[in-house]
């Protein structure tokens, strides 16, 4: 028996996977890693794989990076985590300042959770509070966009609508108002996207015109419904939305879980719209991949609002034992100290170009029906027919196909039903990309036979 087979059969004798059916692993094996070096996965057999995806979209600087390595140690001789009630320390306080900082302007509050949907789960609630604390009780409602995605704990998953996810749960789910998306897939021939997007609009701006007595915030992934099939559109739905909101007394929350940190060509989606929302929820590649840590920021305004004397009750008392945990936010610190000492936003710009030339090829393949892309996310749409853009029926599974392809070939794809996407660490080279590239035109061939 293999390294890779031993550790996989203990493995699903013990362990129960995320977002799994435990019973594929019958005809094929979960991969045990055992290092990882950069762009680079190896497992036990000493086979390996290039991380295209990111390890779901959490790492932006290649494994066993380093700089941040480097960082760690020293706050593991330091502090490893200590109460965040109460008590303080210099990475949570200088992480703050810098998210404070590089974020819009206007979000000068930090808090901290340890998750992304722990994050969701925090905005929605410190936007409910705002409201009560300010007498307006009757605000209890939140706005999501069809195709939207927030996290899997009970009211992220409310605020979702990707129903694979959703549908099982619904009974136990808060009641939400759910508006058409902006989602430029479905544009007509030849219209651009900021047309579509603003097309779109019209249906939000109605809602919130209807809803906005009883609505505390509309949430919203921008630029890119990542867990919703890579699916984009146009910063003018930021825009307009933004201003909407102003206009009717809605917060906004802006998800920036999966887009934050550089994947959509700026460091936030935002930033392309020139917005700043009321929250802005981030995690995934706030520490480069290393520990789980996410972060609310918010405004003055909301802040405020909580501040009292503590006999008013008007506190946020909500917490995760791990809040602000010391080794995850030095992690973050130092993959911020990348991206300004390596100008990596700069050098993105060619990274994202060499990326649409690599897929160049996929615009004409006959079972392609659209290539996407928004900086540091492409993404391939597999379908049945081109021209009416009918897909395949999700039971064939063609986008597995593809994943085990790749896997074989040496590239970590993990598609998203039948959408393809490169979402690789910013440290790829143009041959890594030209690799990625060739192994995914290989493995829709071989998953569009028969
Ligand atoms: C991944 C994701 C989340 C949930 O984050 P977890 O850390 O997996 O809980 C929320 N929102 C978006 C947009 C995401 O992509």
């Amino acid at each position: 028996m293999s390294s890779n087979q031993s550790l996989s059969n203990r493995d699903l004798s013990v362990l129960w996977h995320p977002c799994t059916q435990m019973k594929d692993h019958e005809t094929f094996p979960v991969i045990p890693i055992k290092k990882g070096q950069g762009i680079w996965l190896e497992d036990f057999d000493g086979n390996r794989y290039l991380d295209a995806i990111s390890s779901w979209w959490v790492n932006l600087f290649g494994h066993a990076n380093p700089a941040i390595n480097a960082a760690l140690k020293d706050q593991l001789d330091t502090l490893e985590h200590v109460i965040f009630a109460g008590f303080t320390h210099e990475s949570a306080v200088k992480l703050a300042e810098q998210l404070v900082e590089i974020t819009p302007q206007g979000l000068n509050r930090c808090f901290y959770a340890d998750n992304g949907s722990s994050a969701v789960e925090v905005a929605l609630k410190m936007s409910f509070h705002y409201w009560r604390n300010l007498g307006q009780t009757q605000k209890t409602k939140f706005i999501t966009l069809e195709n939207s995605y927030h996290g899997e704990t009970l009211g992220a998953l409310a605020v979702g609508n990707v129903p694979l996810y959703k549908e099982t749960y619904a009974p136990l789910l808060m009641d939400v108002i759910t508006v058409p998306g902006p989602d430029c897939y479905h544009r007509e021939p030849g219209e651009s996207w900021a047309n579509y997007s603003s097309r779109r609009f019209t249906l939000m701006e109605q809602t919130l015109q209807q809803h906005s007595d009883t609505v505390c915030a509309v949430i919203i992934e921008p630029l890119v419904q990542c867990a919703g099939n890579m699916r984009m559109y146009d910063p003018i739905y930021l825009k307009l939305l933004r201003a909407a909101c102003d206009k009717y007394h809605v917060h906004l929350i802006a998800d920036e879980i999966a887009v934050g940190f550089g994947r959509t060509g700026t460091l936030f989606a935002c930033e392309q719209a020139t917005i700043s929302p009321d929250f802005m929820c981030l995690s995934k590649g706030l520490t480069g991949g290393y520990l789980p840590l996410s972060a609310v920021l918010t405004t003055d305004q909301v802040y405020q609002a909580f501040y009292a004397d503590y006999q008013s009750l008007n506190a946020f008392l909500h917490s995760h034992s791990y809040t602000g945990n010391a080794l995850a936010c030095r992690a973050a610190l130092a993959t911020i100290d990348i991206f300004r000492q390596h100008n990596i936003i700069e050098k993105n710009r060619s990274l994202a170009a060499m990326m649409a030339k690599a897929a160049l090829r996929f615009h004409d393949h006959p079972n392609v029906a659209e290539v996407r892309q928004t900086g540091m996310i492409l993404a391939i749409e597999m379908v049945k027919n081109k021209h009416t853009r009918e897909p395949y029926p999700w039971q064939e599974r063609r986008g597995l196909r593809v994943y085990q392809y790749a896997l074989s070939k040496g590239v970590l794809l993990r598609p998203l039903g039948n959408v393809i996407y490169f979402m690789p660490p910013y440290i790829a080279t143009e041959d890594e990309l030209l690799l990625i590239a060739e192994v995914a035109w290989q493995g829709i061939q071989q998953a569009v036979k028969d």
